[in-house]
């Protein structure tokens, strides 16, 4: 008997009959009707296949459910305690509460591209544009979907079928397949590298330069180093190059703070207007890194230069939406008051949250998560090192606390992992010599992290 009154069938109901059930009815009310036939049909196949529960009634409609849970969720928060402030797979950083309500305020309809005065049509970039010129030093400024649009659109509106001159030393990759390289075959251009990976002269810019070329570009060596014997072509004698020879020079900076981080006691990272002083004639970043906002790729510098990339047919492809440019706009706001960044923009704050805060945190939580795994696992606090993150100075690391969760009785500690990840708000560590190591620096409310704690043993044992 399978609990419906009706002798446990070899054969799954219909489909038609799954569908009256209270619980498929329930599901039918969240998702709508067309959604829920389409999760029976999966419940089914997949127990035909042999992959699935089945074949009673309440086996598959929970099958169904679970199809349902897991198709039709949006990205939901998580906390992160893995370390890395700004990562990439966890959506970068975290938006200012002013973002958000910029973003709800843009929502309708919006000014985007009408200039109010004169009822006219307007410019999306327009929102930005001022801002980012006060931020850099620069004459103009567009925005892209992200730092590689950016990049991209710079190479096809500058270079098509000419010659770029970049140093071997920088043919950098960044996670998620950006290689210069591969965007400069996708632009049309053709990469022309010089020097060698450990040491690049002028000279050996000054003698790539010939009629094919179109652009000198410096790319910012994100996520790694070189060291040793080694040398580089500094900004300033670049673009004195290009400017002799009549050529641009263009910086892809990838972080490109606006601020220097020396001054609130962060590793040096090159900012933007430090570029734009140096000479160079356009510079591309990303907005969700260093910027703390969205994701985005802003492109600033001469007004000539960034108008043939602002008309270029590519531009209308890579266009920022309303609400991205609203939150854009609402973070360069706390930009322009550097004083008051660290208590605004949550990145930052999170980057200079200082290890005491942390280690305090961690000694207060770890007799409730000892509590919560009892003999499942060993709780310790531990100092660690948490990451800027997104390619942002890899080697530089900022000193943390963490959770230490040794597991005991034969579990090991990926299974302890996946535990976490199945709570409520996923908690997401990293496995480290045998432990979960949670890095407490994102945490900024441990009250949510507590809440769930006494799921946890039923999580691991399921
Ligand atoms: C991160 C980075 C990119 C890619 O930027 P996205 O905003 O992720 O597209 C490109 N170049 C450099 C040097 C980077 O650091």
């Amino acid at each position: 008997m399978d609990g419906t009154g009706t002798p446990s069938l070899r054969r799954p109901p219909a489909i038609a009959r799954l569908l009256g059930a209270l619980a498929a009815q329930d599901m039918v009310a969240a998702h709508g009707r067309p959604l829920v036939v389409q999760a029976l049909r999966a419940a089914v196949a997949d127990f035909r296949a042999g992959a699935g529960a089945g074949p009673t009634e309440a086996a598959l409609l929970g099958a169904a459910a679970q199809w349902l849970a897991r198709h039709t969720r949006g990205p939901r928060p998580v906390l992160n305690l893995t370390g890395t402030v700004l990562h990439t797979n966890l959506g970068r950083a975290p938006l200012p509460p002013a973002a958000l309500a910029a973003m709800a305020a843009a929502a309708g309809a919006a000014d985007l591209e009408i200039d109010l005065s004169t009822g006219r049509r307007g410019e999306r970039d327009s929102h930005l544009e001022a801002l980012l010129c006060s931020l850099t030093g620069a004459e103009a400024a567009l925005a892209v979907n992200n730092n590689a649009a950016a990049v991209l659109l710079l190479l096809r509106a500058l270079a098509p079928r000419r010659e770029v001159v970049v140093s071997r030393g920088e043919l950098v990759e960044i996670g998620g397949a950006f290689r210069i390289p591969d965007i400069m075959r996708e632009a049309g251009c053709r990469l022309r590298e010089v020097g060698t990976t450990n040491r690049t002269h002028a000279r050996d810019y000054a003698e790539a330069i010939g009629p094919r070329t179109a652009l000198l570009m410096k790319v910012h060596r994100s996520n790694y180093r070189i060291e040793g014997f080694a040398a580089e072509v500094a900004e300033e004698e670049l673009a004195a190059i290009a400017h002799r020879h009549a050529l641009p020079m263009a910086v892809d900076l990838g972080s490109g703070s606006l601020h220097d981080l020396a001054r609130w006691g962060l590793p040096r990272e090159p900012t933007v207007g430090a570029a734009i002083a140096a000479g160079a004639d356009l510079v591309t970043f990303s907005g969700d890194k260093l910027l703390g906002g969205p994701q985005a790729g802003l492109v600033v510098g001469r007004a000539a230069l960034v108008d043939r990339l602002r008309r270029h047919p590519l531009k209308r492809a890579l266009r920022l939406d309303k609400t991205t440019i609203a939150a854009l706009v609402a973070v360069l706001r706390l930009q322009a008051d550097p004083d008051r960044l660290p208590q605004r923009l949550p990145a930052l704050r999170l980057l200079l949250r200082p290890q005491t805060e942390i280690a305090a945190l961690a000694e207060r939580l770890r007799p409730a998560v000892a509590a919560a795994l009892q003999d499942l696992a060993e709780v310790s606090v531990i100092a660690c090192d948490s990451q800027i993150g997104s390619g942002a100075r890899p080697a530089d690391l900022l000193p943390s606390a963490a959770l230490a969760l040794r597991p005991r009785r034969g579990r090991t500690a990926d299974a302890l992992a996946a535990a976490l990840r199945r709570l409520p708000v996923p908690a997401l560590g990293r496995v480290a010599r045998g432990s979960v190591v949670l890095d407490l620096r994102c945490l900024e409310d441990p009250a949510a992290f507590e809440a769930q704690l006494p799921l946890l043993p039923g999580l691991i044992a399921g």
